[in-house]
């Protein structure tokens, strides 16, 4: 099972939302009391059930290579498998 984690630039952030329609765990939004340096929201990550796959179609739908995706392997939990053994 993978997760993911993300990191926006937000120098580079113009508030498209590209990324959060984008997004399939609805899990990126822009920030309304916000403003980059250039003047947009930027997007910001909330992701408090941890659900960001690092599927990365954030980052390949964002025009100004904002976003940066950490991709990793989480070991199944024990009991997910306990059915399966004869003990
Ligand atoms: S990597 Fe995938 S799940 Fe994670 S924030 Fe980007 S689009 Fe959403
Ligand atoms: S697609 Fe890129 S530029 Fe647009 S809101 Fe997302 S991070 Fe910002």
């Amino acid at each position: 099972m993978a997760k993911g984690r993300i990191v926006v630039d937000e120098s580079r952030c113009k508030g498209c939302a590209l990324c959060t329609t984008a997004c399939p765990q609805d899990i990126l939004f822009l920030a309304a009391e916000r403003l980059n340096a250039r003047g947009y929201h930027p997007v910001e990550l909330i992701d408090r059930q941890s659900k960001c796959t690092g599927c990365a179609l954030c980052a390949m739908m964002c025009p100004d290579a904002a976003i940066t995706v950490y991709r990793f392997k989480v070991a199944p939990h024990p009991k997910v498998f306990a059915g399966n053994y004869a003990m």
